[in-house]
């Protein structure tokens, strides 16, 4: 069987191998999913809650060990890796209270009843990215399982190792033999699989807008079922009238958080001319404090990048730009970027107009309500996005105005497990998490039964 290395983002070093599947293992795994669908569909609900309930107990008895796994796997700060394996637990416990609750309608029809059931679809195919390994992997197979599917998952070549963790959790949790499998390898042969395997009906997909397009393509021709949600450009706009201090005190984890490689990073930063000088002075004073160093360390706000190949990506963004001021980064080993904020000369900047994906932050000015709006919304993408002000007013219009699916006023915080998450625009199609997202795993059904006379 063919292996892939696994790399210590923070120092180079290979530390272990996983297996690569090839196209008969995927093709078995898929096979093995769509048998054990027909038994999980019929676990009665109540009991689907209860083993989603305990696999959460166990991933909360895991937390650590998964928290060091992805410190060591991603890069993350070992403060942010233990959010994100809480944020499993946290998935699951919600979506433990859907079986009971995934109720249908009774229609009033003449000569019987109708009634409609939420149906799940057979085996889901999830397909991860590197830059969260572990919430994307929950925001897909907890409410597929939750629903009633069965799942195959395949985590990015870099970060296979909490996904296969979880999928050894399940089982101890006592959730049945391939419900839950993950399937580490290539994403043109694992996950290129899971589109045109007719088993599969339907694919979770979160990555770049390309790779994005292309599934959404080959999805088309089963009619498959397809979520989507792929890259960002997310404005950070700073009215004068706001809470200066508060904006600049969070305006560098909002785009320099897991080293800028998030897809809700609001990396366009606008500021209201009037008050752009001073605003910046705030925000160098604050990207100073902002600490990059060794993940492990309880103190460390930014780890490394996810692989060289990144930091060569990023750093062609910054080469020739004109840099405000940059934060300090370890040198050595791994593959580190400094906190970097960027002065664009216009909107045509590449800088300003394209998915860097690192710790990078183009400025631009703004003279005035209409014309924030305008450039906030000058972009293919529309996942995140805040707004600084203190007129109600002015929050609501903007708001209402910027076309992304995940807007914060006053914060930069665009995740809850229980408010729906998911872009507009090339950002992507479908909502994960809140009270939604279940029922894009199912398919209603509407049955009517006469009365026969
Ligand atoms: P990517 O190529 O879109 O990869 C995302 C996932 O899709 C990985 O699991 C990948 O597998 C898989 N994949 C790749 N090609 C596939 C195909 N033809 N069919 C099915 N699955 C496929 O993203 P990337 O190369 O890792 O990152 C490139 C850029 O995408 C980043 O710099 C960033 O701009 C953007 N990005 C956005 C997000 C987001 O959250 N929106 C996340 C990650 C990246 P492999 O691991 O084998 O490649
Ligand atoms: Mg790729």
């Amino acid at each position: 069987m063919n292996v892939t290395d696994v790399i210590n983002p923070a120092n180079g070093a290979v530390f272990t191998t996983v297996p690569s599947l090839g196209l008969e293992e995927t093709d078995a795994a898929i096979e093995r999913a769509r048998t054990a669908f027909g038994e999980w569909r019929r676990v009665a609900p109540g009991d689907r809650a209860r083993l989603l309930r305990r696999f959460a107990a166990v991933v909360e008895d895991h937390l650590e060990e998964l928290a060091l796994l992805e410190v060591r796997n991603a890069g993350h700060t070992i403060g942010n890796a233990r959010w994100e394996a809480g944020n499993v637990r946290d998935v699951l416990n919600y979506y433990a209270g859907a079986p009971e609750r995934l109720s249908g309608r009774q229609i009033p029809v003449p000569g019987g009843l109708d009634v409609t059931f939420h149906e799940p679809l057979g085996v889901v195919g999830i397909i991860v990215p590197w830059n969260f390994p572990m919430p994307i992997a929950g925001w897909g197979f907890v409410p597929a399982l939750a629903a009633g599917n069965t799942v195959v998952l395949k985590p990015a070549e870099l970060t296979p190792l909490t996904a296969i963790r979880l999928a050894e959790l399940a089982l101890e949790a006592g959730l049945p033999e391939n419900v839950f499998q993950v399937l580490p390898g290539k994403g043109s042969v694992v996950g290129q699989r899971f589109v045109t395997h007719p088993a599969v009906r339907k694919v979770c997909f979160t990555g770049s807008t390309t790779v994005g397009k292309s599934i959404m393509a080959g999805c088309a021709d089963q009619v498959k079922r397809v979520t989507l949600e792929l890259g960002g450009k997310s404005a950070n706009i700073v009215f004068a009238d706001a809470d200066l201090s508060a904006a600049a005190a969070a305006a560098p984890g909002a785009v320099f958080d897991n080293a800028g490689q998030d897809c809700c990073a609001r990396s366009r930063l606008l500021v209201e001319a009037s008050v752009f000088d001073r605003f910046l002075a705030l925000f160098q004073e604050n990207v100073a404090k902002f600490r990059t160093s060794d993940p492990t360390s309880e103190e460390s706000d930014m780890g490394p990048l996810i692989s060289a190949g990144q930091r060569a990506t990023v750093a062609g963004y910054v080469g020739g730009a004109d840099v405000a001021f940059q934060g300090t980064a370890p040198s050595g080993d791994g593959f580190w970027f400094p906190p970097t904020v960027l002065l664009a000369r216009s909107a045509d900047d590449p800088h300003w107009r394209e998915e860097i994906f690192g710790p990078v932050v183009s400025v631009l000015p703004f003279r005035d309500e209409a014309e924030a709006i305008r450039l906030a919304n000058d972009t293919e993408y529309g996942l995140s996005g805040s707004i600084w002000t203190r007129d109600v007013g002015r929050a609501l219009r903007v708001s209402r105005s910027v076309e992304t699916g995940a807007l914060s006023v006053n914060s930069n915080s665009s995740v809850r497990y229980w408010t729906p998450f998911g872009g507009m625009k090339q950002s992507g199609l479908g909502r994960e998490l809140g009270p939604d997202a279940l029922l894009s795993f199912t398919d209603v059904k509407n049955v009517f039964i006469s009365m026969g006379e």
